[in-house]
């Protein structure tokens, strides 16, 4: 099918309006969420995916594979880098 047929020419309408209603939907949420400096991915038209990239700093905690103890205050996680091998 071309662009050009009447087909096509709705469907572009369709997609455009669905784009339209995403981004209108989401606008409030993408700019708070820049805002605070967390990534903001559209999975699709009507999904997104938020992210604060400091979790990346995170890892799991050597001395208990997660588990949680003294190491990492139970949490299970600690600063990337900060972590004696527990090995
Ligand atoms: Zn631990």
């Amino acid at each position: 099918m071309r662009e050009s047929t009447p087909r096509s020419s709705v469907l572009t309408r369709i997609y455009q309006s669905i784009e339209w209603f995403g981004a209108t939907v989401f606008a409030g949420s993408d700019r708070r969420a820049r805002d605070h400096g967390w990534q903001v991915v559209e999975t699709g038209r009507l999904n997104r995916l938020y992210r604060d990239p400091r979790f990346a700093q995170f890892v799991r905690c050597a001395w208990c594979e997660g588990a949680g103890c003294d190491s990492c205050a139970g949490t299970g996680r600690v600063v990337r880098g900060s972590v004696r091998s527990g090995r």
